[in-house]
Order: C-alpha cells, then structure tokens, then sequence
C-alpha cells in the first residue's frame, strides 16, 4: 500500500492527545482526509475518518446522533440509555464508525508506518525557522507542505 502523498497538519502544542490531522493519497488516484494522529498511551496511533452513528425518532423518524436527548427535528424526547442497545463488546460501546478504513493488519501497519515517518519529518520542519504549517483541508491556500514518495 503506497501512500503517493502525505500531508501533515501538526495540532498546536497543548491540543491534548490529538497531534494532527493527515490527508493521504493512495497510489496517486485516492484520497482520504481527516486521518488523526493520536498519542496513547503504548504510543502514537492511527484513527481513519468516522461519522457518529445514528437512530432513528420513535414519533417523526429523523436520524438523531445515538447521545441526543431531544429530537432534532420535533423536539420528542428521546431515551438517554438508547446507546446501550449499541455494543462492541462486553464494555465498549458503538457510537462512531469508520468511514474508510484497512481491512488487514498490514495495510494498516503500512499506513501507520508512513504517515508516523512524514509526522517525524514534520516536527523536525516545525522547529526549523520559517517553517510555514501545512493548512487546514478548508484552507485552500497553495503554502501546503506536500510530501512526494518515489515517483514510479
Ligand atoms: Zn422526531
């Protein structure tokens, strides 16, 4: 799995566990944004995009994040325990799922291992002087730090 590019937003010191957001190409033909960074507590580690899961109101039939307390849409209160009936397993509960993800340990192994070598290389940049932030995917601005791996 060759990641083609790699950008690195370094969140600001003091922004807790999360430590940047990446956008990755994969073989010069897909791309997936707001991959995390994340220091736990074995080490740094990957989350893939996700969407808060959702139900589905008794009385109107909107979707309501599965924590909502009140209907978005008509107001009806909503069972607070709802979220419940949503396990993983014995004590971990599915409120988020992945919107893109690998389906093998190696892939992930893969992904990880680049995307922790370009967040490497983008510390080192941070504290050269000058060092000018990779935007944020809203900011469409041309200063992007673009990682480019061994064309083919
Ligand atoms: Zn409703």
């Amino acid at each position: 799995m060759r990641l083609s590019e790699i950008k690195i937003h370094l969140c600001p010191p003091g922004s807790g566990r999360l430590k940047a957001f990446c956008t990755i190409t994969i073989d010069q033909g897909f791309v997936i944004r707001d991959v995390k960074i994340i220091q736990g507590d074995d080490g740094l580690f990957i989350a893939m995009p996700s969407r808060k899961l959702c139900d589905h109101c008794p009385r109107c039939h909107e979707k309501n994040h599965l924590r909502a307390r009140f209907c978005n849409q008509c107001g009806t209160r909503l069972n607070e325990n709802r979220y419940l009936n949503y396990r993983l397993g014995p004590n971990r509960l599915k409120l988020h799922a992945d919107i893109a993800h690998p389906i093998h340990a190696r892939a992930r192994s893969e992904i990880e291992k680049q995307l922790f070598d370009a967040y490497e290389r983008e510390i080192e940049l941070s504290r050269q002087p000058g060092y000018v932030p990779t935007p944020m995917e809203t900011d469409l601005s041309e200063l992007a730090t673009t990682y480019k791996f061994g064309a083919a």
